[in-house]
């Protein structure tokens, strides 16, 4: 029986990422019917839409798992993220965004393994914004709610119960924000009694940032607040080589949209040279979900048995290798693999 699976290419970077990971899932013999949306975002409101048409949110509804490319957003002014506005529309409360090391990818560091848990609905990212144009005073509302707080806090214990990660620190600024980072912090400790086998601290963001760049090996799984979450993620990105290698998911009980870390990096659209690693791995933490390890556990070996060797890696991990070069090697190598 197929998969019927939505696809969301996205734009900039995204159609040629999201290609590669198709293609690598199609090579590992996955059955996939893909639903395409490729009129989204910007793309959309040129045609007189809505930049999250309603198709879209249909048909991740009625699959309940999409693969997503990244969305550009306007900066300062224009349409509301398309990535926020998704999250937030189907309650995907849960982001996932694991930075683990790649051999063969030089970092400072050899053995990283973190997972970011970020709240991906409330926050500073809730929308309520104002600008009072007579008194030129803009405010952007950070709102926690003790249920968005205590579900990406249990969904964090959870999951490290799940696959045997002993320790979650939470990150925060209850220092400052009493209110917001001071609830999330308390319901932090609530939850944290539950799970008497899992070791628990907490950590001021600033102080936390520092120690993740210095004893990344401190750490394993982190939870926080929507913009820290967001911050952190693209921090611990770059220990382990950059955006070009994260993978990541926006996650709750019923459903899933898996995209990367990364944004659509205006800066090399349309080049093919953007790394496809981070698609492709969100490709695999998405086979996983719909039960198909065997696929996975296969790409995600010949994926990395290609950087250990390095002779095909893009630019930005030090290779001179473009997206479809990749993308082919990868996609040669899992095709073999599974023939054998
Ligand atoms: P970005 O992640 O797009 O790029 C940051 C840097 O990383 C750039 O130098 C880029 O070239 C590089 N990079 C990113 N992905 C790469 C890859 N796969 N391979 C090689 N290099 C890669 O962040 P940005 O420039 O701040 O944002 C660009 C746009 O993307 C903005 O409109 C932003 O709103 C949007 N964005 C979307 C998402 C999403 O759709 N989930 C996430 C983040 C940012």
């Amino acid at each position: 029986m197929p998969h019927h699976l939505t696809l969301l290419p996205g734009d900039g970077i995204g159609p040629e990422v999201t290609e590669a990971a198709v293609q690598t899932i199609e090579a590992a013999g996955v059955d996939v019917v893909w639903d395409r949306h490729r009129v989204i975002g910007a793309t959309a409101v040129e045609r007189g839409r809505p930049a999250l048409p309603p198709d879209v949110i249909d048909s991740i509804q009625e699959r309940g798992v999409a693969l997503k490319g990244p969305v550009t957003t306007p900066v300062g002014q224009g349409f509301t993220s398309v990535n926020v506005q998704l999250r937030q529309r189907l309650d995907l409360y849960a982001n996932v965004r694991p930075a683990t090391s790649l051999e063969g990818v030089d970092t400072p560091f050899e053995d990283v393994d973190l997972i970011i848990f970020r709240e991906n609905t409330e926050g500073l990212y809730s929308g309520i914004e104002y600008f009072d144009e007579r008194l030129e005073i803009a405010d952007s509302i950070a709102r926690v709610t003790k249920r968005g707080a205590e579900r990406i806090i249990r969904f964090c214990f959870e999951y490290a119960k799940a696959n045997g990660r002993g320790h979650v620190t939470l990150a925060h600024k209850a220092n400052i924000l009493k209110k917001t980072s001071g609830l999330f912090l308390d319901i932090g400790r609530e939850v944290a009694a539950e799970y008497p086998e899992i070791e628990f601290d907490d950590r001021i963001i600033d102080n936390l940032c520092m120690q993740l760049v210095v004893n990344p090996d401190d750490y394993d799984c982190i939870v926080s607040t929507n913009l820290f979450g967001d911050i952190l993620s693209d921090l611990t990105a770059g220990l382990v080589g950059g955006l070009g290698v994260t993978p990541g998911a926006n996650i709750r009980d019923d459903m899933a949209v898996f995209e990367a870390v990364h944004g659509s990096a205006p800066d090399i659209a349309g080049q093919n040279v953007a790394n496809p690693t981070a698609m492709i791995r969100t490709a695999v933490m998405m086979l996983r979900h719909i039960d198909e390890d065997d696929a996975a556990t296969a790409i995600e070996r010949a994926l990395f048995d290609m950087y250990r060797e390095g002779d095909v890696l893009t630019q930005d991990v030090g290779g001179t290798a473009t997206t479809s070069e990749f993308a082919d090697a990868l996609a040669d190598r899992v095709g073999a693999e599974k023939d054998a």
